[in-house]
């Protein structure tokens, strides 16, 4: 049984103090839930603010995450933060190839591969993103895409290790855009990306790796996603600012539709 996960990612948004207070309204909009709680929470805020969001949700089944990570333990690579920083703000998570930051700040498949094997090598889960763009997908071309994003980062990976990942579809298309992927359209590439992983790595192994759709998820759409076969879930970035908007996305992953 593969237990969901819904993941905030904050982006580039909120200041310590905003970020605190958010973390405090989804907690108390979190409240009652049973424990253990049925769909993995965790929010993923900017780095500055992820020790304040810790301090917030320590203690309580809401877990943390980063946006982003290097891959060596430390070094003259300014700007950067490592595994063991992340570690010591008490994140539990971290994404990893986001499409932004494969758009804006040139990470290839081969950096993404470099940071996910480093995390594999610590108790840090990753969620790793992989989605086509619109002309890619309007040329055919979206498994195509998907499938060398997947090579490219779990290149070397032995099946051992897969279920310690998390996958992420996030169609580029439907990120921020308010355009959502049919649930049709996601859950077969859900289905699709855990056949060739199946393929790589062998069913049992492929049966256990959480696979999250990303692309515009908000409550009004959380329902019919969230309930398809192959979707385990959601990673959520604009409606996760607003606490109660992801908070009811949480609901709704538990069949809780309050
Ligand atoms: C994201 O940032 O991962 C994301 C899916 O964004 P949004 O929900 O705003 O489309």
């Amino acid at each position: 049984m593969r237990k969901p996960i819904v993941a905030g990612n904050w982006k580039m948004f909120k200041t310590r103090a905003e970020a605190e207070a958010t973390a405090q309204e989804v907690l108390s909009l979190l409240e009652g839930q049973p424990s253990p709680s049925p769909v993995e929470v965790v929010i993923c805020p900017p780095f500055t603010a992820i020790s304040a969001v810790f301090d917030v949700l320590q203690g309580t089944q809401i877990r943390v995450g980063a946006q982003n990570v290097h891959w060596e333990d430390e070094g003259a690579y300014t700007g950067e933060v490592s595994t063991g920083m992340l570690l010591g703000c008490g994140c539990d998570y971290v994404i990893l190839g986001h499409s932004e930051r494969r758009q804006y700040f040139g990470e290839s498949d081969e950096s993404i591969q470099r940071k996910l094997g480093k995390v594999l090598t610590t108790e840090l889960t990753p969620i790793l993103c992989v989605g086509e763009s619109l002309e890619e997908r309007e040329s055919g071309r979206a498994q195509t895409v998907i499938v060398g994003q997947m090579e490219g980062a779990l290149q070397g990976l032995g099946a051992d290790l897969l279920t310690r990942i998390v996958v992420a579809y996030e169609p580029v298309w439907a990120i921020g855009t308010g355009k959502t992927a049919t649930s049709e359209i996601a859950d077969e590439v859900h289905g699709m990306i855990r056949q060739w992983l199946a393929q790589q790595f062998g069913a049992e192994a492929a049966e256990g790796v959480r696979i999250l759709y990303g692309g515009s998820v908000k409550p009004d759409n959380a329902g019919v996603l969230l309930s398809q076969e192959h979707i385990d879930g959601a990673l959520v970035g604009g409606a996760s600012l607003d606490a109660a908007s992801f908070a009811q996305i949480v609901k709704y992953d538990q069949g809780d539709q309050r």
